[in-house]
């Protein structure tokens, strides 16, 4: 059984930049289960599977084998044997994602595939439902997040360093109902785990964040 942390947070708190560095300092594997959602999400853009509809979702995901490989220490996101990492992180397949994400098949496609990579490996892994559903027994559980407004902000600075406007209302329309969605969906809603340690990272900087999380992982190592 490996040492697990559970990073669980809305959308833009910081989860996948804090978990990317922890993990590789600690030596641990960094587990992204947004990115499986997501490749699941390319598989129902691709062949026109409609996320409402549940019976169309179950009889999909059939036909899904989503895989995790490490190149370099970065995951890479196999669905049925294609590398799909590089298609992962547009706005159209995020969405996907979110509206696929409320279906308990597509859910429970994921769920074993997350527990046996936690099962065989020290982990940081980062999503909605980690500490609540997926590893419940993890070893020290974080719920990461921040105002609505200030990851817009976040979210339109990414966009800038490549090159992208976009505006910051719209941005934090976009994030609200993304998190709406998230939080009231039926099966594994983002919620903070009674035993999670909440990190409100508002007027925090990625160092102090790290810092804090590092030394409870040191903590409860012994
Ligand atoms: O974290 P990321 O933005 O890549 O996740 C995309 C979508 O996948 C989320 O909005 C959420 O709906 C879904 N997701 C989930 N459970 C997880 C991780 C992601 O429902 N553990």
């Amino acid at each position: 059984m490996g040492f697990n942390v559970a990073i669980d947070g809305p959308a833009g708190a910081g989860k996948s930049t804090v978990a990317k560095l922890i993990s590789k300092e600690m030596g641990f594997i960094y587990v992204d289960t947004g990115a499986m959602f997501r490749a699941i999400a390319i598989y129902f853009l691709r062949n026109d599977v409609c996320p409402e509809d549940g019976a169309a979702c179950e009889e999909a995901c059939k036909n899904i084998d989503v895989g995790i490989v490490y190149d370099n220490g970065a995951q890479q996101v196999i669905l049925n044997g294609e590398n799909v990492t590089g298609q992962l992180r547009t706005q159209e397949v995020g969405d996907m994602a979110s509206r696929a994400s409320v279906n308990p098949a597509v859910r429970n496609t994921l769920l074993e595939l997350q527990r046996k990579l936690a099962r065989e490996n020290d982990v940081v892994m980062d999503g909605r439902d980690i500490g609540t559903v997926v590893l419940p027994n993890a070893e020290l559980k974080v719920y990461l997040t921040a105002s609505s407004r200030v990851r817009a902000e976040r979210r339109v600075g990414e966009l800038k360093e490549k090159g992208i406007e976009a505006d910051l209302d719209v941005t934090e329309k976009e994030i609200i109902e993304r998190d709406m969605r998230d939080m009231n969906r039926e099966v594994a809603p983002l919620k903070q785990a009674d035993d999670a340690i909440l990190v409100d990272t508002d007027k925090m900087g990625i160092d102090e964040v790290c810092t804090a999380i590092r030394n409870l992982i040191k903590e409860r190592r012994g």
